[in-house]
């Protein structure tokens, strides 16, 4: 029987929340301590469903677990600190996160690490898992499936993905669509990495390939937050945006623009991004729109970002584009850093 290690790490959400007065089903949610969540999920108990299939686990927690609105930089480097730990001994990862920020970790994850040849699963649920309804155990279950890859007869997977409601996406792709559908993630423009219905079924064509033995996994543990995410809309004042950017604490700007990468073409506006690129400021140009792309060549309004040297960021999710830029901000040389954001590193980005 073949013999697979899975780490799983929980850092709180939904998942293991409980209401916080136990006396009332209507006070709010918190999260509780892995032991509770154990407690509902015995397949993964010792000679549980899976450990009778050769998979053996070790967990780790957040002490205390979080709401995943409460995820900071910080948090991020620790969760790829203990993975960095773990790596050797263990075949796969499953992260329990909360769904309010997962696809945010799911990028920054995809970036720090280099040369990864193991799957590592983000999941979480909508529901607690104490829930006669939930939606958890079927989440987990899922993902171990996937971080187990090969008990299953399935190909392991060398990504960082998020598995929620059934289907697996490549976790750099994927935004958090729903705040109470079962159906809480999509990939707006990348195909689902996988589907686990009656068979699960893996899109082999899609997923990333494994790195060869000699490229040695790595992380590079270091990011700038220094940055800002800015959607833009009608009347929006160059004034506020010229305060924002002219006070040197934001070395890169996510513009979210309008359409294909369109804003407005007022002087006063342009200039204030033009001040900003010329004293070194990154500004990466995304769509509002779910689906699609920049293409600032199609119309003049977006044609006048990149004569002040706004740089398109493809069709990136705004979770890997601002990931993406606190990354590349920090790991890569200021020559390089416009090339390195409009060059797809890790799936994130349509070729
Ligand atoms: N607020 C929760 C969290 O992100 C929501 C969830 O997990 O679904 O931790």
């Amino acid at each position: 029987m073949t013999q697979i290690r899975i780490f799983i790490l929980y850092t709180g959400g939904t998942i293991g929340m409980a209401p916080v007065d136990n006396n009332d089903p209507q006070s709010p949610l918190v999260p509780k301590n892995w032991a509770q969540l154990t407690h509902y999920m015995p397949s993964i108990k010792e000679n549980g469903y899976f450990s009778q299939k050769g998979i053996s686990f070790s967990y780790e927690s957040f002490k205390p677990p979080l709401d995943s609105s409460q995820i900071k930089p910080e948090h991020w480097l620790k969760m790829a600190q203990i993975i960095e730990k773990n790596y050797h001994q263990y075949d796969g990862f499953v992260i329990i996160h909360g769904t309010d920020t997962m696809a945010y970790t799911a990028s920054i994850l995809s970036f720090l690490f280099q040369n990864l040849a193991k799957p590592i699963v983000l999941t979480g649920s909508q529901l607690p898992i104490s829930h006669p309804r939930t939606d958890a155990v079927n989440n987990f279950s899922n993902s171990i499936h996937i971080a187990a890859a090969p008990v299953f007869e399935l190909p392991v997977i060398p990504e960082v993905m998020i598995c929620f409601n059934d289907r697996l996406l490549r976790g750099n792709r994927a935004s958090k669509i729903s705040t109470n559908d079962f159906e809480g993630f999509e990939s707006p423009n990348c195909s689902p990495l996988g589907s686990l219905e009656e068979n699960i079924f893996i899109n082999t064509n899609i997923i990333r390939t494994k790195p060869d033995k000699e490229e040695k996994f790595y992380l590079t543990p270091n990011l700038n937050a220094r940055v800002m995410d800015v959607a833009l809309f009608p009347g929006l004042n160059s004034e506020t945006l010229k305060r924002l950017l002219g006070d040197d604490k934001v070395d890169g700007l996510i513009l979210r623009t309008f359409g294909a990468g369109n804003a407005p073409m007022d002087d006063d506006f342009l200039k204030v991004l033009k001040e900003a690129t010329d004293s070194g400021t990154v500004i990466l140009n995304i769509t509002q729109c779910y689906h699609g792309g920049i293409n600032m060549k199609k119309y003049k309004a977006g044609n006048k970002l990149l004569q002040s040297g706004v740089i398109s960021g493809g069709d990136m999710t705004k979770e890997a584009a601002l990931t993406k830029m606190m990354w590349v901000l920090a790991n890569v040389d200021p020559e390089i850093r416009q090339e390195m954001l409009c060059k797809n590193l890790k799936g994130e980005l349509s070729n």
